[in-house]
């Protein structure tokens, strides 16, 4: 048997950032901490978070208690919500992914500027309910285009403003996109779909089309997963979608390869049950295979002396921490970001920025690598000169 891991399965970097937070919050046990909703859609990480104290509500009113703290989660959530925690005074943490913030500004200026807004995604995920709360729930939310007909304010002679939820896929973004081309008179459209989404499925397709069964690891009711099992299931014919371990069909594998795929919000913990678990069943047949072998070929390969690029996780007054898909995060100190060190990391970049670094050393000795910016940039003035 022959397995391909996706270099993209599991946590994206706005989820991790929420984990690794309100495990944080778990870790300090110094006040009662909830989730306004769960922080993700996986059971087995808000079961793990429930038992170390931290808590669900669904509602802010269900907060009784003025020193509890409220965590809101990558979906983001309604500019309604954030006058209500003010107005009770009730102490709060923002994990909403910064890609979903960005939509939230986008959708905020043009309403207030008398645009309309269009929303394509699922008018009923979290995300999109809290997009539309920044145009006063008035938005035109589009799964396909005969939902048109569900929406009587909807005006194709108006200003309008196409935003979407961060994990459609793209094909639906152009179908829909490209009815709106034809239909209005006056748009103006930003493809606001998540590029960690857009390499996951772009991923998946590839290796779907080549393996003769394909397994998609995540909750059934994530929307990023159950769209990267319909991409599966489309090139795949057999594609699976399950859980964790437990729920993995049994079937003779010694002959096919597979390809292992997983939503946002699977834990690293569960897609290394699932290997696992396939070790064990063909180890019984005198077949090895090695999870720590599969992971670390799933991971980037780095060379000091390389230019890559990778998102921004992190940012303090010091020091800039970079996503690069390596199994360590990258580290730009302030002295690498630019020449002028009157600029402090934070007003350089933001979190969820993509950014274009140089490695000066893969291990730092203290299990970061070394990254600058400013040695990119010289490199790409040298080749301007
Ligand atoms: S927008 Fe992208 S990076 Fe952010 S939480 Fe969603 S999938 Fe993850």
């Amino acid at each position: 048997m022959q397995i391909f891991l996706a270099k993209t399965a599991g946590f994206c970097f706005g989820v991790n950032r929420a984990v690794e937070a309100v495990y944080d919050h778990a870790k300090s046990g110094s006040h009662k901490t909830v989730t306004l909703g769960p922080i993700i859609h996986n059971q087995e990480v808000v079961n793990d978070l429930m038992s170390k104290g931290i808590g669900i509500v669904n509602a802010l009113h269900e907060i009784d208690d003025p020193e509890v703290t409220v965590i809101l989660r990558t979906h983001g959530v309604g500019k309604k919500i954030y006058e209500i925690l003010k107005e009770r005074n009730l102490q709060y943490e923002d994990l909403a992914c910064p890609f979903v913030k960005k939509i939230h500004h986008i959708v905020e200026r043009h309403f207030k500027d008398g645009w309309q807004i269009v929303i394509i995604g699922d008018a009923l995920h979290p995300e999109i309910i809290g997009i539309n709360g920044w145009c006063e729930h008035q938005a035109v939310i589009l799964n396909n285009i005969e939902d048109c007909k569900l929406f009587p304010s909807f005006e194709p002679q108006k200003r309008t403003c196409v935003v979407a939820q961060t994990t459609i896929n793209r094909e639906k973004w152009d179908f829909v996109t490209n009815f709106l081309k034809n239909t209005c008179t006056n748009i103006e459209f930003f493809d606001t779909i998540c590029s960690a989404t857009n390499e996951r499925q772009t991923e998946a397709a590839e290796i779907a089309k080549k393996v003769d069964v394909m397994f998609v690891v995540g909750d059934k009711n994530s929307s990023n997963t159950g769209k990267l099992f319909e991409i599966c299931k489309k090139h795949c014919e057999k594609s699976f979608l399950f859980d964790t371990a437990k729920e993995m069909p049994v079937l003779d594998l010694s002959n096919f390869s597979v390809g292992i795929t997983a939503g946002a919000s699977t834990p690293a913990s569960i897609i290394k049950e699932v290997i696992e678990t396939m070790e064990e069943q063909l180890g019984q047949e005198g077949q090895e295979l090695s999870f720590a072998d599969l992971f670390e070929n799933s991971l980037v390969i780095l060379n000091t002396g390389e230019v890559v690029t990778g998102t921004v996780i992190r940012v303090t007054e010091t020091e800039v921490f970079v996503d690069l898909g390596f199994k360590s995060d990258g580290l730009i100190r302030a002295g690498e970001l630019t020449d002028d060190p009157a600029i402090r990391p934070k007003d350089f970049v933001q979190l969820g920025d993509k950014i274009e670094v140089f490695v000066i050393r893969v291990d730092d000795g203290e299990g970061n690598v070394l990254l600058s910016k400013k040695k990119v940039d010289a490199i790409k003035g040298w080749k301007d000169v």
